[in-house]
């Protein structure tokens, strides 16, 4: 393991553009879960609550689940280590940017701020009908569904449900972000959801050496991984944090 950690410290020292793009498993050790696996939310939840076609057509009852597991649940995760090494190695120019399939705002307050969110954000809503985005630290949960001020139409959270397009500006940055990487960081993710996965994929395609970090290995550790260093995220890049700074 020290061999790959030392191989991969001098391989982001000397690439000219490296990102990171993380799942669900850099925020497990921020206390939340990932959807999928032993502990996966969708043991506990019915993943049809953010379906985007059930949603329109039952958003009260959506509302109560989506309001226990975003804004009761996670509402309380800080960033940890790892978010925090991310944004360390992005202020000291060793990261240019991070894809995240996260929706949890984590790299953000982790100081992180070239972060495209492939799958939106929960810490904003917004109304289907006029397009008023609002921070949902001003909604009041007690009521739901909560509803547009302006038209009275039930927000929605501002990541993307089943059924849902990609937002097109995380879209774009991402792919053009894998175009011209010399290294791509994968952590925690299990490389099952498309076309997030595919981000990655178009970084090695692209000529980027691929490290990955994740306790499991993954699709991607036989298809497209040059070094694995199998660990939790805030393990790991912890040591290779010591032997960047
Ligand atoms: P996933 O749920 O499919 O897989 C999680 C991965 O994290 C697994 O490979 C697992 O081995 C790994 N993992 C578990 N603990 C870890 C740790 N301590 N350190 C590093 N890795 C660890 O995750 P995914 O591939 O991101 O796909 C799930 C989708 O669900 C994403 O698209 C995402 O939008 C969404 N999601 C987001 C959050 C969040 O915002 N925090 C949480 C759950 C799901």
């Amino acid at each position: 393991m020290s061999i790959l950690l030392k191989e991969s410290a001098k391989l982001i020292r000397e690439s000219n553009f490296t990102f990171a793009f993380t799942g669900a498993g850099i925020s497990v050790e921020s206390g939340i879960p990932p959807f999928r696996g032993e502990h996966g939310l969708w043991n506990k939840y019915d993943p049809q609550v953010l379906d985007l076609g059930y949603f329109l057509n039952n958003s009260e009852h959506c509302w109560t689940y989506i309001r226990e597991i975003f804004y009761d649940f996670f509402a309380n995760a800080k960033p940890n280590d790892a978010h925090r090494i991310l944004a360390k190695m992005e202020s000291n120019k060793l990261l240019k940017a991070v894809v995240t399939q996260n929706i949890d705002n984590l790299h953000y307050e982790a100081g992180s701020e070239t972060v495209y969110e492939f799958h939106g954000n929960s810490k904003k809503l917004k109304c289907l009908k006029c397009g008023k985005v609002y921070d949902a630290g001003d909604i009041d949960f007690e009521n739901i569904p909560p509803k547009c001020v302006h038209d009275g139409e039930v927000l929605k959270p501002n990541f993307i449900f089943f059924g849902e397009g990609i937002p097109p500006d995380a879209y774009a940055d991402s792919f053009a972000a894998a175009e011209k990487a010399e290294v791509c960081i994968i952590v925690g993710s299990t490389g099952e959801v498309t076309p997030a996965s595919y981000v990655p994929r178009t970084a090695k395609q692209a000529g980027a050496t691929i490290i990955e970090i994740n306790p499991e290995e993954t699709i991607f550790t036989s298809s497209i991984t040059d070094i694995y260093l199998k660990g939790k995220a805030t393990e790991v890049l912890r040591q290779l944090g010591e032997l960047l700074f």
